[in-house]
């Protein structure tokens, strides 16, 4: 190994330790390794990392390939095309990114079809957020008997990002109403939502005070 990338690694293990430090242990670390290497995600899975979580199915496909040996938990971030969800349900161990119904009943016939069953988590979208897709609430309320049909599907949790430029303080409440929406959905049946995977590297120490289980942190990892 050269002296430069031993030099990276210690740099990820820092910053690895660094969020740690600053979360409770109880919080899943996804580690967000789209844009970097398999070298570094070798160092972070060295400095105790087990979830990495990808955008791109295809991306990830060659990762996982060459990372066969190690024992990683992948997650699916990114927004999932329907032509690419039978790819990603035999490759992922988590979807964080079902954002639309169609897309949840083509998964629960994939699940009978393929014989895997990753977790599921809903994406929802509680500010106004053009770019981004997910459920609002009132959307999603009213999918919600559709989505109970679906037998197959491991619906643990909800998954959200935000808009950018968010004053702390917004994005804590866009947060807060997350994890309101979560209980509102276990008061209503749905005992197994769980799990509340928000928080990015810019936003995740506030996800965190709100009650995320789960935080997806890239760049704050692996910049180079
Ligand atoms: C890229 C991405 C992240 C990580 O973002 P960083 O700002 O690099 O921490 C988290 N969640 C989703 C859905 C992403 O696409």
């Amino acid at each position: 190994m050269s002296e430069v990338k031993s030099e990276f690694s210690q740099v990820i293990a820092e910053r690895i330790n660094r969020i740690r430090a600053i979360i409770p242990p109880e919080v899943k670390l996804v580690a967000v390794s789209k844009y970097t290497t398999t070298e570094a995600i070798r160092s972070a899975y060295a400095a105790g990392i087990r979830d990495f979580g990808e955008s791109r199915v295809q991306d990830a496909k060659v990762k996982q390939t060459e990372l066969a040996d190690l024992e990683i938990t992948w997650h699916m971030i990114g927004s999932l095309q329907s032509n690419k969800a039978k790819l990603a349900i035999a490759q992922f161990d988590w979807i964080h990114s079902i954002d639309r119904l169609s897309l949840a009943e083509q998964c629960d016939r994939l699940i009978l079809e393929t014989g895997k069953s990753p977790k599921f988590l809903l994406q929802v979208k509680l500010a106004d957020d053009p770019s981004k897709s997910g459920w609002s609430e009132s959307e999603l309320l009213a999918d919600l008997s559709q989505l109970e049909k679906l037998q197959n599907l491991q619906i643990v949790g909800l998954m959200t990002i935000l808009p950018i430029g968010l004053s702390d303080t917004q994005a804590y409440e866009v947060f807060s109403r997350t994890v309101e929406l979560a209980a509102k959905l276990r008061s209503l049946g749905w005992a197994n939502i769980q799990e509340l995977s928000m928080g990015m590297s810019a936003d995740y120490a506030i996800a965190v005070k709100a009650g995320a289980s789960i935080i997806r942190v890239g760049n704050q990892i692996f910049a180079t």
